[in-house]
C-alpha cells in the first residue's frame, strides 16, 4: 500500500513546544517497519515554525510573517536532523520536498514535483513533505498541512491517507464540552451535517482543527483514496489502521464507477 501519514505538531511537540522524543521515536520505528513489511510511505510532517521556535529561545510561536519564516528556516533543519538520524537508525533514507500553493497548480511545476516524487519511492526512499513555510506568503501558501497531506496524496496516487492528531478522531460534538457526543467510527459520505462538525476550534499547538481535516476528507475521498484521522499520542494506531483493525474516524473514498 502507498501511505501518506500526516503528523501534525501537536503530535510531535509537547506543551512546551519542545520535541516530544519518545514519541517521535517510537513513530520513526513504526514506520520504519511498516515500510519493511512493503508499504511505502510519505511524511507530511509540520513542527517547522514551532521548534525553529523552540531553538532560538522564542517565548511563543512567532505570530508576524518575517519570525515565522525565520523561525520555520531553523525549525525546517531540526526536523529533517531528528529524521534524517531517526530513520536512518532502521536503513531508511529519507528526503525532504518543501512545497508551496503555486507548486501544486503550476502544471509544470506539478508534473515536476511528481516527477521527483515516483523517483524517490522507486529508489525506496522516504519522502518527508512540509509547506516551504521559508517562501509561502499569503498568496502562495497552502496553509495548512492537513489540506497540504490530501493534495499530496492525490498527487502520489496513494491509497490510504492516515492524519495523526491530537483528537481520537470525530465526534458529533466536541467530547470536552458535551457529555453525549459520540463518535463516528466510519463516515461513508461527506453529507452537509457531517462537514458542519468541522467548526470547532484547533489545538493549541497546530494550525488545523477538524474543519481541515474534514476539508482534506473531501479532497482524497473524491479522489478515491480512504482516509482515516486517529489519535497520534499512541503509534503504534499505525499498525492498527494498516491492518485493518477499527480505529480512528475512517472515510471511504468514493470508487469510481465501473
Ligand atoms: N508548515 C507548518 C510547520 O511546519 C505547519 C502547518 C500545519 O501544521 O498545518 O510548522
Amino acid at each position: 500500500m502507498r501511505i501518506v501519514v500526516k503528523i501534525g505538531t501537536s503530535t510531535l511537540a509537547h506543551a512546551t513546544g519542545k520535541i516530544n522524543l519518545r514519541r517521535v521515536e517510537e513513530l520513526c520505528r513504526t514506520m520504519s517497519d511498516l515500510k519493511n513489511a512493503g508499504h511505502e510511505i510519505i511524511l507530511v510532517s509540520s513542527g517547522a515554525i514551532g521548534m525553529g521556535a523552540g531553538k532560538l529561545g522564542l517565548r511563543s510561536r512567532p505570530s508576524d510573517m518575517p519570525s515565522k519564516q525565520a523561525a520555520a528556516a531553523v525549525g525546517q533543519c531540526e526536523l529533517m536532523y531528528v529524521y534524517d538520524k531517526l530513520f536512518g537508525e532502521y536503513g531508511h533514507t529519507v528526503a525532504q520536498i518543501l512545497l508551496t500553493g503555486e507548486d501544486i497548480e503550476d502544471d509544470t511545476r506539478r508534473t515536476n514535483f511528481r516527477n521527483t516524487l515516483f523517483r524517490l519511492l522507486e529508489f525506496g526512499a522516504l519522502p518527508v513533505v512540509n509547506e516551504n513555510d521559508t517562501v509561502a506568503t499569503k498568496e502562495i501558501v497552502i496553509g495548512d498541512n492537513d489540506t497540504l497531506s490530501a493534495v499530496v496524496a492525490v498527487n502520489a496516487e496513494a491509497d490510504l491517507l492516515i492524519l495523526l492528531s491530537d483528537v481520537d478522531g470525530l465526534y458529533t460534538g466536541d467530547p470536552r464540552t458535551h457529555e453525549d457526543a459520540e463518535f463516528l467510527s466510519e463516515v461513508k459520505a461527506l453529507t452537509p451535517e457531517i462537514l458542519s462538525l468541522g467548526e470547532g476550534e484547533g489545538s493549541a499547538l497546530g494550525t488545523g482543527g477538524m474543519r481541515t481535516k474534514l476539508h482534506a476528507a473531501e479532497t482524497a475521498t473524491s479522489a478515491g483514496i480512504d482516509m482515516v484521522i486517529a489519535n497520534g499520542s499512541r503509534p503504534s494506531v499505525l499498525y492498527d489502521i494498516v491492518e485493518g483493525r477499527p480505529c480512528g474516524t475512517k472515510f471511504s473514498g468514493r470508487r469510481k464507477e465501473i
